[in-house]
């Protein structure tokens, strides 16, 4: 066999890439391909953050295949369609690509199946590429996926991952296939202004870096809000241009507590992606109903609004929303209590939220943004589906010298340290030098709506 071809997606490397390794052996020549499609558009998926974030991990990644000897071929249009004729053009035998966890990435696959085989085509999925252990891998005794974290957590410590692969050092490529330009992040408009780049090799440098000055830290460090010392490496795992099976791998050859429980942390991930794959329809129901009946109306959309530019009232949400409309991330912590604050002091369906943050976020992912939203909204894997964080305690706990909110909300810059997460209580010429505005609802207030709400008051 002569020519294959190698569909990219959410894995946007050539470090530890079966799919690519899988191409090479078999055949002398390999296409590797990405697909700008529009129905990805359509689902909402193509938000400016994540869309320059994926035209760095492109641009990156054609030039890792031409140091290679080989380039990037990108086409616009159906995946599948896209990818069958390319393969009929370069008479391709097979296709590889990585197995995908979403409704919408595994009925793709199933019609790319159908399409190549139709042509006397092959296609092989590679599992475990966007996964440290793929989905489905491992399961409990009477079930499809776990619904509890800690004993996936006890299984999948034990899996034995498979060895991270390096790059190829060679990628013949053949000469025929058009290929339309790289996408640039410079022709994406509405990019928040401090995102992050992207790209493989950024990702291996930030990888290296973190392991070595920050790991350590990571226990008593990954809630600080202010200390910002985890890892910022979740855009590069949804873009898949870094590899969870070798950030396992490198964190437990690095050893210690921290790297331990950032590992633990990737295995949240996984958690997350076995869970969206057994049970598609999470994307956007209910895990677990709770017979919500969410606010809504003028107040709810008034209340909604404050929330997304951050002006609640409350200084630890307040920033940490601005931090995602400045960076386009955010801090897990400032995750956990703003969706708190939305979905059970506001009592908003979890979905709004889920959409604003799929909206800004770079390293926005069905898998982790739906089901953690649904975690904290309890309709979710929570075992205690209805605790409140209260933010001015979270506030104080997780930034009690007011670092982070002096970084995100400048209104509150020049307020002393006992009144950065309790502005109200400033009195005289201390508060009339504070433009912040008052709290849209008391915490008392919304505890006992959303109390009432599920049935525990
Ligand atoms: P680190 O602390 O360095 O952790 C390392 C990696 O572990 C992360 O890059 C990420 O891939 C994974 N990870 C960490 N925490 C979690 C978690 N709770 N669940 C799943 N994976 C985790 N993460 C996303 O990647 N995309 C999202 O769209 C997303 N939306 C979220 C929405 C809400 C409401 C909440 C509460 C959390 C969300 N998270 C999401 C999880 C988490 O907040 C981010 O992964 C983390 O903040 C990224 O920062 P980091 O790379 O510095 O993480």
């Amino acid at each position: 066999m002569n020519v294959s071809v190698v569909l990219y997606s959410s894995d946007l490397r050539v470090h530890d890439h079966p799919p690519l390794r899988a191409a090479l052996e078999a055949t002398r020549e390999v296409v590797p391909l990405f697909v700008r499609d529009p129905a990805v558009d359509r689902t909402g998926f193509a938000a400016p953050n994540r869309l320059a974030f994926l035209a760095d991990c492109l641009t990156d990644l054609d030039a890792a295949l031409r140091d290679r000897g080989g380039r990037l071929v990108v086409r616009h249009g159906d995946t599948v369609a896209e990818t069958a004729a390319l393969a009929r053009e370069v008479e391709a035998d097979e296709v590889h690509m990585a197995a995908g966890y979403s409704a919408f990435a595994q009925a793709r696959e199933e019609r790319l199946r159908r399409a190549l085989e139709a042509d006397g085509r092959r296609l092989y999925v590679h599992e475990g590429v966007i996964t440290a252990v793929p989905a489905g891998e491992v399961t409990p005794q009477g079930s499809d996926h776990f619904a509890v974290f800690t004993p996936y957590h006890r299984r999948w410590a034990d899996t034995p991952l498979r060895s991270p692969a390096g790059a190829p050092r060679t990628v013949r490529v053949p000469a025929g296939p058009r290929s339309e330009p790289v996408p640039s992040r410079a022709e994406v408009e509405g990019v928040s202004e401090g995102l992050a780049a992207g790209g493989e090799s950024e990702a291996r440098k930030r990888l290296t870096a973190w392991l070595s000055r920050h790991a350590d830290s990571y226990t008593e460090g990954h809630d600080d809000l202010g200390g910002d010392v985890t890892s910022r490496l979740s855009p590069h795992l949804h873009f898949g241009s870094l590899s969870a099976n070798e950030a396992v791998h490198r964190a437990r050859s690095r050893g210690g507590e921290g790297a331990e429980g950032f590992v633990r942390q990737l295995c949240w991930r996984d958690f997350n992606h076995q869970l969206l794959s057994a049970r598609p329809h999470t994307s956007w129901q209910d895990y677990r109903p709770r017979q919500d009946q969410w606010r809504t109306g003028k107040q709810a959309d008034a209340d909604l609004l404050a929330w997304q530019e951050g002006r609640t009232g409350y200084p630890a949400v307040d920033a940490a929303m601005r931090q995602l409309g400045h960076e386009g991330w955010m801090h897990n912590r400032g995750r956990l209590l703003t969706a708190s604050f939305l979905t059970k002091t506001l009592y908003l369906d979890w979905r709004i939220g889920a959409r604003h943050f799929l909206d800004l976020l770079v390293d926005g992912d069905l898998a982790n943004n739906q089901l953690n939203w649904q975690w904290v909204a309890g309709t979710g894997t929570d075992t205690r589906p209805n605790r409140v964080l209260n933010p001015v305690l979270q506030g104080k706990k997780y930034d009690p010298d007011g670092r982070y909110v002096r970084r995100w909300v400048p209104e509150l810059a020049e307020v002393p340290a006992r009144a950065v997460h309790e502005p109200w209580k400033l009195t005289g010429p201390e508060r009339a030098a504070c433009p912040y505005p008052e709290p849209i609802v008391s915490l008392a207030d919304g505890l006992a709506r959303f109390r009432h709400a599920r049935g525990r008051d």
